[in-house]
């Protein structure tokens, strides 16, 4: 049995002052897997502190000091890849080649944040004043469970690149990768109270750092039920808020593809890290008079996936994280059925022989109009919706009709067709012709899916304060 008993408050491991303790579960056989120490708001204070008096001397570093801690953790998480990897896979339950993909993600993202502030321009000229962006200040840092290490990379990445100190909050259900995470920044040899963890429940850690005054800044991932608490919350203090949430996201098949492709690329979207992804593409639009040759090749692309058996590198879909997200999938499986959806593949329960764990059927609706709610609501778990549309115009008209904005993908037999339908999307980030990443192009979304975008300059952005100074002697 693991336990999960220490924080990381300048600049050391400690023991939390908080004695509540979370059960972990095991998603593949549902069995205690450990337990995890949870954090007060003792705690956060405390850890509000050191970012705080870290502050004073960290926000003074020249870039370069900065960009050799980059360097540092990119190291130093790199040399703890296999470990990470496995406690993705044994925690969370990501099969493997899901697990090393997201850990490769989380060490990459402090090289590329390291790029990006190589060449960002922290002083600038605006007319004839001098333009100085400085750190927003302590940031409190607020990460899901569904890629625990890449989260936290890809918001403290950033916030160091900018000169702020962070209080991070990881997931309560993530100990073992942020227990990993927390040995990589100590390794990497960031100076004291720079870096500070707490594991804790979001009601406690999390609204602490929502409400404290010395925290300047918010970065969060997750729902949108919690983002927009956050940003209401923040509000008392006026904070830099940045938050990444939840999407419903469309995948437009265009009348001109070759659904061969298209249809297996759609379901890889939609079942991104077993469906438990912000960005997955669960409603695929497809032209109606195409309808019956893509149920039958979306049937065959969903019963050829391997599921379960997390450490083969065949397999594409895992457990759902806990007992309440396996519910939450099963709730919306049984509803769209109540609803009036025709089950292609899939359908409630567990699949055959995997009834142990948190595993659900890949399942994919027809029949689904896009007010029903299986098409509206976020059900993060492998679960994917086929609806018809007759005209270019009526796809684009449902793909925007969603109070989310996070990602769309468009696929079609030439970009050139694809590219307009793609400029017509509301959304954060649309992939046409493929499931394409650029990690240093924006991510976030519009509407309900966030506010504020991850990645490259955008990201480094949402930490720095512009400060103009008029009548300096030296514009530059
Ligand atoms: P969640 O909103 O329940 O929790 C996210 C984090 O917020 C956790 O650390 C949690 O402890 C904390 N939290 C909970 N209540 C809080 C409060 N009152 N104040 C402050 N913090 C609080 O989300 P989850 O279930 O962990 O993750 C799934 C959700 O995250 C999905 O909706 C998904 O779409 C979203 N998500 C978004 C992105 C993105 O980049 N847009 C990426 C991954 C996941």
């Amino acid at each position: 049995m693991n336990v999960y008993d220490k924080i990381y408050i300048n600049g050391q491991f400690v023991k939390p002052v908080g004695t509540e303790e979370l059960e972990l579960i095991n998603p593949v056989n549902k069995q205690p897997a450990g337990k995890v120490v949870l954090g007060n708001v003792e705690d956060t204070r405390k850890a509000i502190e050191a970012a705080k008096a870290a502050f004073k001397t960290y926000s003074k570093t020249s870039v370069e000091e900065r960009l050799e801690m980059l360097s540092r953790l990119h190291e130093s998480l790199s040399q703890r890849f296999d470990r990470l990897t496995e406690a993705t896979v044994s925690e969370y339950g990501a099969p493997v080649t899901v697990a090393k993909m997201l850990t490769q993600l989380a060490i990459n993202a402090f090289l590329h944040m390291k790029e990006t502030a190589q060449s960002y321009p922290f002083i600038r000229a605006a007319g004839t004043a001098k333009v100085r962006m400085e750190p927003v200040g302590v940031v409190g840092v607020i990460t899901p469970w569904n890629a625990n290490a890449t989260h936290l990379a890809n918001k403290i990445a950033p916030s160091l690149a900018a000169g702020c100190t962070v209080v991070v909050k990881p997931s309560e259900f993530s100990a073992a990768q942020t227990e990993l995470f927390m040995e990589a920044v100590h390794a990497a040899n960031i100076p004291a109270g720079v870096i500070n963890i707490v594991n804790g429940k979001g009601e406690v850690v999390g609204e602490e750092l929502t409400r404290h005054p010395d925290v300047t800044g918010i970065t969060f991932t997750g729902s949108t039920a919690i983002g927009k608490r956050i940003a209401a919350g923040a509000a008392a203090n006026l904070k830099r808020v940045t938050l990444e949430l939840g999407g419903k996201s469309p995948t437009v098949i265009l009348d001109d593809a070759d659904l061969t492709k298209a249809v297996p690329l759609a379901v890889r979207a939609g079942f991104i890290n077993s469906g438990q992804a912000c960005l997955a593409g669960t409603r695929v639009l497809v032209p109606e008079t195409r309808l019956e040759e893509v149920k039958r090749l979306m049937a065959a692309t969903v019963e050829a996936l391997k599921v379960g058996d997390l450490w083969n590198e065949a397999s594409v879909i895992g457990p759902m994280v806990n007992q309440k997200q396996f519910e939450r999938v099963q709730h919306y499986i049984t509803q769209a059925i109540n609803d009036g959806a025709e089950v292609v593949v899939g359908g409630a329960g567990s699949p055959q022989g995997l009834e142990d764990g948190y595993y659900v059927k890949p399942t994919v609706f027809s029949n689904v109009t896009n007010d029903m709610t299986i098409a509206q609501e976020e059900v993060f778990g492998p679960v994917l919706s086929i609806i018809t549309y007759k005209t270019e115009e009526e796809a684009i008209e449902i793909a925007n009709d969603t109070p989310y904005g996070l990602q769309a993908f468009v696929f079609s037999g030439s970009t050139e067709r694809g590219n307009p339908v793609a400029e017509q999307i509301m959304a954060g980030r649309i992939s046409v012709n493929g499931l394409h990443d650029e990690p240093k192009a924006p991510f976030g979304g519009f509407k309900s899916s966030g506010i504020g975008r991850d990645h490259g300059t955008y990201g480094i952005e949402e930490y720095l304060e512009p400060k103009a100074i008029l009548g300096h002697s030296s514009v530059m």
